[in-house]
């Protein structure tokens, strides 16, 4: 089975531009920004999408975004939070994780929702 990527970055095997670390998940910059800010928390346990994943390790990644978006003073003027799931989903990389996506000079649109 090939290594998953974001395990390899979690025991620091590969490099990645860590803003934020506890016992329980890392947050770094996205490789290939899709915004001006794009981030990515991710649980340390593999886990793939919200169906094998309990739901405190859902919350906390919510509230770990709130918390690295305060700490960057990016809070107020907001910023989305955005789960990939599965291929229809878009998800490339097969263990759970966050986009933190923010510093849109415009409003997005509300077309996605
Ligand atoms: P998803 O499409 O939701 O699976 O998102 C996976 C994200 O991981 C993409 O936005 C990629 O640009 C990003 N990514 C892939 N490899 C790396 C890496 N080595 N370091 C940082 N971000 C990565
Ligand atoms: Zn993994």
């Amino acid at each position: 089975m090939p290594e998953c990527i974001f395990c390899s970055i979690i025991a620091k095997k590969i490099p990645a531009d860590i803003i934020y670390e506890d016992d329980d998940v890392v947050v770094f910059k996205d490789i290939k920004p899709s915004a001006p800010i794009h981030w990515l928390i991710v649980p340390k346990k593999h886990t793939q999408t919200p169906a094998d994943t309990d739901a405190q390790t859902l919350g906390l990644m919510a509230k770990i975004g709130a918390r690295v978006t305060n700490d960057n003073g990016i809070d107020e003027k907001g910023y989305k939070l955005v789960i990939n799931v599965g291929k229809g989903g878009g998800q490339i990389v097969n263990h759970i994780h966050m986009h933190v996506l923010a510093g849109f000079k415009t409003e997005p649109s509300h077309e996605g929702r």
